[in-house]
């Protein structure tokens, strides 16, 4: 169950009713909002003692909750979670939408510094780039592993764009976030709840993707494990799920959007590369996502998609993308919005 505080409780009355909670054996997570504070109840004898805690000081109500996800739930906090990213701070779950851009893999020096380059130049705020790669293939392209990351570090240094990067487990999560503005999980690693708890334990945003067939309800519930383990700075990615069509590499459901809205708090972003496959469709499904209301846009872009070491199918050019921005700008404040 959830605690809603009066506005104007005070740091004694929110003790006491962390107290209160502690006594009936549950845990607490205090969640401080513009207007109100909300103390989340997590253990499972949630409706037991409702009525004791109501009549405590500055308590407003008392609400039992209905989603098996609670911290990353609405019925938490009404309010959108805003997430501040990288070097400038770049906000993403605002009125801003925030496009993040990159290759799928960091392959060399000039490959990384020149998207970097370009992508700043059309208004992107984030730049991706695995260094850490989870393959298929134990054949395929790997990634660059710690040499990869200090290109990211040093793209950053030259043009202050937050840096977006895989931990593909957890032996690397220290070694990602002393070098990543947001720590990405993989479709892939969504239900690893080791990794999820590790990247929990740091003091980095996080990009959760979706897993290729997971619910929403397991989505949220992979960013439940993340909050719950101390990290409230989740951005949910969608990317796209597998079914029965070939006509893409996994099918983009952007009712998601909608969907996770009236589920959740946590900013959403659509990544539209591995959601279609196919860098033609990338324009059009950023587009559309930006329209039904994501917060952000994570997409794959190469300079040299051909030559690619993976994922080039579905790669855009920094033309391609600077072309896409102009169009996004004008959706984005056609709903609203600013880019
Ligand atoms: C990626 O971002 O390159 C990637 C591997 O994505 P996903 O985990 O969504 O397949
Ligand atoms: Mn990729």
């Amino acid at each position: 169950m959830i605690v809603v505080m009066k506005p104007g409780a005070g740091p004694e009355h929110i003790q006491h009713v962390v107290d209160l909670v502690h006594e009936f054996g549950l845990e607490d997570h205090v969640i401080y909002g513009t207007d109100r504070t909300v103390i989340a109840c997590l253990g499972d004898k949630r409706m037991l003692e409702k009525d004791a805690i109501e009549n405590a000081p500055m308590v407003e109500k008392v609400v039992p909750i209905l989603a098996p996800y609670k911290m990353a739930s609405l019925e938490v906090k009404r309010e959108k979670t805003t997430i501040a990213i990288g070097p400038q701070q770049f906000p993403i779950g605002g009125v801003k939408v925030g496009v993040i851009a990159g290759p799928c893999a960091v392959e060399s020096r000039q490959q990384v510094l020149d998207t970097a380059e370009a992508i700043k130049a059309a208004g992107a705020i984030g730049l991706r780039g695995g260094a850490f790669k989870p393959r298929t293939s134990p054949y395929a392209f790997q990634g660059m592993g710690k040499a990869g990351l200090d290109l990211l570090a040093e793209a950053r240094e030259k043009t202050g764009l937050a840096i977006v990067t895989e931990v593909i487990g957890t032996e690397q999560v220290a070694l990602c976030a002393n070098y990543a503005d947001v720590l990405q999980i993989g479709a892939r690693n969504m239900q690893h709840y080791p990794l999820l708890e590790a990247v929990g334990r740091v003091n980095k945003p996080v990009l959760l993707k979706r897993g290729m067939s997971a619910s929403l309800d397991e989505f949220l519930l992979a960013a439940e494990y993340i909050i719950h383990a101390g990290n409230p700075n989740v951005i949910l990615c969608e990317r796209g799920i597998r079914t029965f069509e070939s006509y893409v590499r996994n099918t983009l459901p952007l009712a998601a959007i909608p969907a996770l809205r009236e589920r959740t708090h946590l900013p959403i972003v659509i990544d539209p590369s591995h959601g279609t496959g196919h860098a033609h469709m990338v324009p059009a499904m950023s587009l559309a996502a930006v329209a039904a209301g994501a917060d952000g846009v994570i997409l794959e872009c190469h300079p040299d998609p051909e030559h690619a070491a993976s994922d080039g199918a579905q790669s855009i050019t920094p033309q391609t993308f600077s072309n896409l921005m102009d169009r996004l700008r004008r959706v984005a404040q056609a709903v609203d919005r600013d880019l």
